[in-house]
């Protein structure tokens, strides 16, 4: 397997002595997550669950349950992959043997789990009982012309509370087996793309009593937290009414800065060159933080959360926590950790040192000058 030996691995012991901030990966499948723990990550940061329907035959039975009329034919389609979830869900906790791993509600672009060809429609149908052109108009009146601003994230819940439940339940089945096999687990519930508390609080609510439920029933100790990610700027600027409900925030730093600068993260790319030849931009905004747009959204976001509760749990899981200038800007801000691509982990490592050296924050606040 991959990982670090040698001095390469002995440096990067120096530097986790040094550093205060801590440093998870973002992965989706245990094998990603052991090459994370291999590159030395404290816990999974971010599992985008979205990622786990496009295997097999699991994008069919998603197809389904969105285009599914009624709540029956919905929680029917959940059932299937329930304990498909559930598997999932364990692989990655039995990876990160005991480290923190934070699982995010499924947060796709709609468009991305319905029907797009005539193909899949005419097996569709069918299947819910209804023909080929009810089914056209179903997906038609679904359709949307800017997905990514769109019904995703904790929107697409609100709609379909069945697969938070049906995420739930997976994710605290697999942590009870955990328990039962007298395994370390510590699962952590994110809910994308809140912009207000309102969202949250229903959220929290319908997964709560979930997870409690299960929890009680199997008579055993499980600890697991609901948190959310800051990723729209509404959510950063009223992140004091959040944090008396979220237990952590990570912040999602691609959705916030397309947001916060109002660049599509999939098309900026057409002129961020000439804004940076003009001298308007330093750098790209979506590889390094941009210190007053996302900056300040990060600062105000952690000065509200932390003044409502000084223990918040504050991480980032955008691009920008696997970059190492952002990384010291994070240091700065006194966040708790960064989340990355598994291959980023070892670099994420060094810059969190650097930047405590550089700050003398951490291990070096005797020497501060
Ligand atoms: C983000 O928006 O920064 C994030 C981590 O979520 P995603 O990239 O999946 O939208
Ligand atoms: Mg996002």
């Amino acid at each position: 397997p991959l990982g670090l030996e040698g001095e390469v691995a002995e440096l990067l012991e120096y530097a986790d002595d040094i550093r205060v901030l801590g440093v998870r990966a973002n992965a989706d499948i245990p094998r990603d997550a052991n090459v994370a723990r291999n590159f030395g990550a404290e816990g999974i940061g971010l599992c985008r669950t979205e990622h786990m329907f496009f295997e097999g035959d699991r994008i069919q039975k998603m197809r389904r349950m969105i285009v599914s009329k009624t709540v029956e034919q919905r929680e029917a389609a959940l059932a299937e992959l329930l304990p498909l979830q559930k598997e999932d869900f364990k692989g990655l906790f039995e990876a990160m043997e005991g480290f923190p791993v934070t699982i995010r509600l499924l947060d796709p672009p709609l468009h991305e789990f319905l029907p797009n060809d005539e193909e899949q429609m005419k097996e569709l149908a069918p299947q819910l009982g209804i023909t080929v052109e009810e089914l056209k108009e179903i997906v038609e009146n679904l359709h949307e012309f800017n997905p990514m601003m769109g019904h995703r994230g904790v929107r697409l819940a609100i709609t379909y509370p069945e697969v938070a439940v049906m995420q739930t339940k997976a994710i605290i089945l697999a942590a009870i087996e955990m328990v039962k096999e007298g395994k370390k687990v510590k699962p952590e519930i994110m809910i994308p793309l809140v912009g207000t508390v309102n969202e949250l609080k229903y959220l929290d609510k319908i997964v709560r009593e979930t997870a409690d439920k299960l929890i009680e029933e199997a008579g055993i100790d499980l600890d697991y937290k609901v948190g959310t990610m800051i990723e729209v700027p509404r959510g950063a600027i009223t992140a004091d009414e959040i944090a008396e409900v979220a237990e952590f925030f990570s912040f999602g730093t691609n959705d916030l800065t397309q947001m916060t600068l109002g660049f599509s993260r999939d098309d900026y790319g057409k002129f961020i060159n000439d804004y940076i030849e003009k001298g308007i931009y330093e750098k790209d905004p979506f590889k390094h933080v941009d210190q007053t747009g996302v900056g300040r959204m990060v600062k105000i976001a952690k000065d509200y959360g932390r003044s409502v509760n000084p223990e918040l749990k504050l991480g980032v899981c955008g691009e920008h926590g696997g970059d190492p200038e952002s990384i010291e800007f994070f240091h700065k801000t006194q966040l708790d950790y960064v989340s990355c691509s598994p291959y980023r982990v070892p670099i994420a490592r060094l810059a969190a040192a650097q930047a405590a050296v550089k700050f003398k924050r951490g291990k070096f606040v005797n020497y501060a000058d």
